[in-house]
């Protein structure tokens, strides 16, 4: 049971003042809780910059792309026409300088007309962006001469999401600060005064209430502090579930390998030398009563979904199932679809379950999967809530795993009895961190390449030159090539960055007409998988896309990624961009469109992507030049489920992370006592709580 005084901070953020039912439904969205938020979400939702009040530019010479706050006159409103809905409400604000145009995407026309009246002055605060020779602003924060005087003079900034401003969200950090409460140290006293480290309450008071814009900083001391909790929570939960994982005895599921090898007949290649030795140590795992617990690293297009089907057969020969469990809808029918052929040349029959399935379909696949008339599932992780129930599954493989959360493996693994787990993941991860992100696994490697593979012709080119570039596409696509076209998240409201890439479509089918398909997140399910099956099939040339499509998604003749404003992007997710196209048998090309000027890391990273293909390459690399300073509001890919601790930056806090584990739990493994409890209310926080449990069961 989580203990007492945490309940405050697992309380619902709607029941807070000032936050509310309506607001708490945007929170909900904010902080990705579909549950529904709670107060620890708010705290943890930790300001990306501050609005420093105390320096108060002109238009003219304001910064741009960082946060402003600039006195305007209102000169005119301009309403977006009925007949486009989605299109955003203008203002446009001028001072002696210069003007900006304000975007506001929602329809309360109202409400923006008194915030903003015709000739009058207001103070505005936002980031200053130029698009298409005009400065604009989305979304700013608005104030007249006495709300700005009430205000602080360093503000916190977070992360938004439509619909929601910067001071419900500030407002609901202030409720959220109020309810932390004390808590025992968990830490060792020492090591905290070592480095400096403040105390858990005080690092979080830090963070929301800066003093100066560094107190946000990646590499305060307060976020450190955070970070170490959180990664001290991971691996002692790591840890914990290792040892029960060990504890338990497996079940050999040994088959002579006739339905693999079945499987291997109908392919049209031979598998890579990696592909071989990989699945021989996979199955020496499945076919000895040692409980596997095993990562299947390997680079995009490697062929990992292969060696994992190949692998299951033995499970399905064995007379047992098989699960395989994809981070996206469109991962997992993916999943289906490649999988399906192969599983019929070998008479293995094959199901998919999702989170968009009819009731009626769920309870046929429920029954069927119970009745053991399915061999091997494959779905999202939908598909494996409480109510799916196999009749023996032997074997479990989870696709690109840092999208999972520990608690997830473990759910999986406790489908069956003594379930092999294999974890898949797509993102190089450099051999110094694999035990940090995974625990202490067994590791097998794809290095090399299926054959046939040619290099991609990767250049980076100047967003200037973007009309020639859609020239140069006009040509290939004339030609019979299609193309990847990929937008940046440039902020944290989706809705901002879909009317990006919408706008994007829009352009680009001025050239491609109907040839030019959309995809983002804010699209419903079905329309996300139409644009990708009108894709696929041929019948667009080019996909404008969201980060939607970086995880997995395979399209052979697609020879051609754009990625626009690459300098946003950081490495790991460029290169697993990339990896999008090369899999066919055609040369293929990666244009990555950058904004001048192109800053120190940011260039270093394009250069690193010009040089080589080889992801763990590029993951050192990577990790090199993150630990020497990240650009704000690069999203990482990658990041294996933490949500404080940023590895670029707390790296060095791993091993610490990882010897206070080992040491607390070789000195108190029942984690008993005041420092036992005080460990306990850490799993607790950061809802590790599945490993509490293990010691209860244990
Ligand atoms: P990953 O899961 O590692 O991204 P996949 O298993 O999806 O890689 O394989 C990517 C593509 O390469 C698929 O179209 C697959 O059929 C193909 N492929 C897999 N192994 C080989 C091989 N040994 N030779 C040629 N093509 C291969
Ligand atoms: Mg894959």
């Amino acid at each position: 049971m989580r203990p007492e005084i945490l309940h405050p901070l697992f309380a619902p953020l709607s029941a807070m003042p000032g936050v509310g039912p309506k607001t708490g439904r945007l929170f909900d969205r904010l902080l990705d809780r579909g549950g529904g938020a709670r107060v620890l979400d708010m705290l943890f939702h930790l300001p990306q910059g501050t609005i420093d009040r105390r320096d108060r530019p002109k238009i003219r010479d304001a910064a741009r792309d960082v946060m402003v706050t600039i006195e305007v006159t209102v000169v005119e409103h301009r309403r977006p026409s009925a007949r486009y809905s989605s299109a955003p409400y203008k203002v446009l604000v001028e001072d002696e300088t210069g003007d900006v145009q304000l975007f506001f995407f929602h329809n309360n026309h109202q409400w923006i007309e008194k915030l903003l009246p015709t000739g009058e002055k207001r103070w505005i605060s936002g980031r200053l962006e130029f698009y298409n020779g005009f400065l604009q602003m989305k979304h700013p924060d608005v104030f007249d001469e006495a709300a700005l005087k009430r205000l602080p003079p360093v503000e916190p900034v977070y992360g938004l999401t439509e619909g929601l401003y910067l001071r419900n969200v500030q407002k609901a950090a202030e409720a959220a600060l109020a309810r932390v409460p004390e808590m025992p140290e968990w830490h060792d006293l020492q090591a905290l005064q070592l480095r400096n480290l403040p105390a858990f309450a005080d690092a979080l008071n830090a963070l929301h209430h800066p003093a100066t814009p560094q107190a946000v900083d990646p590499g305060s001391n307060a976020r450190a502090r955070l970070a170490l909790d959180e990664l001290l929570a991971s691996q002692l939960a790591l840890i914990m579930m290792r040892a029960r994982f060990r504890e338990q005895k497996g079940r050999a599921s040994a088959a002579p390998g006739l339905l693999a090898q079945k499987i291997e007949d109908a392919l049209p290649f031979a598998l890579t030398g990696s592909q071989r030795q990989a699945l021989a140590e996979i199955r020496a795992d499945i076919g000895s009563d040692k409980r596997m617990l095993r990562l299947l690293q390997g680079d995009v297009g490697s062929g990992k979904t292969l060696v994992a089907l190949l692998s299951m057969a033995d499970a399905v020969e064995a007379g047992r199932q098989a699960a395989i469990m994809a981070p996206t809808e469109i991962l997992a029918r993916q999943h289906f679809d490649r999988m399906a052929p192969l599983c019929a040349a070998a008479g293995i029959r094959l199901a998919l379950v999702t989170g968009r399935d009819t009731a009626a379909q769920r309870r046929k696949t429920v029954a069927a999967l119970a009745a053991g008339e399915i061999d091997i599932l494959t779905g999202t992780h939908a598909a494996f809530q409480e109510e799916i129930v196999f009749r023996d599954l032997a074997y479990a493989v989870v696709d690109e795993q840092h999208r999972f959360g520990v608690h997830q493996r473990l759910a999986l693994g406790e489908k069956g009895a003594a379930v092999d787990v294999l974890v898949m993941t797509a993102t190089p991860i450099p051999r110094t961190l694999v035990l940090t992100y995974f625990g202490d696994m067994d590791v097998s490697t794809l290095r090399e390449k299926p054959a046939g593979r040619h290099p991609i012709d990767t250049r980076a080119m100047p967003l200037e030159r973007l009309g020639e570039v859609v020239s140069g596409l006009a040509r290939a696509v004339a030609k019979g090539a299609q193309v990847y076209w990929v937008c940046p998240l440039v902020s944290e409201n989706e809705e901002i960055d879909a009317a990006a890439a919408r706008d994007r479509h829009e352009n680009l089918k001025m050239f491609f007409g109907d040839r030019a398909g959309l995809v983002h997140g804010k699209m419903k399910g079905r329309d996300k998988d139409a644009a990708m099956e009108a894709f696929s099939s041929g019948a667009t040339a080019v996909l404008v896309a969201t980060t939607v499509i970086e995880v997995g998604v395979d399209v052979p003749n697609a020879t051609i990624m754009v990625i626009e404003h690459a300098e946003r992007f950081g490495l790991a997710q460029l290169h697993q961009l990339r990896g999008r196209v090369g899999r066919g048998a055609g040369k293929s090309t990666c244009l990555l469109l950058y904004k001048e000027p192109l800053g120190g890391v940011a260039g270093s990273r394009l250069a690193v992507m010009r040089e080589t293909e080889d992801g763990f390459r590029i993951a050192e690399e990577d990790l090199k030049l993150r630990g020497e300073g990240e650009i704000m509001g690069t999203r990482q890919s990658g990041a294996p489920g933490f949500r404080l601790a940023d590895l670029a930056v707390h790296a060095a806090l791993l091993p610490i992370a990882r010897e206070a584990a080992v040491n607390a739990l070789r000195d108190n493994p029942g984690l008993e006592g005041p420092r036992g409890e005080a460990l306990r209310m850490l799993l607790y926080l950061f809802e590790r709580e599945e490993a509490v449990r293990l010691l209860r069961a244990g």
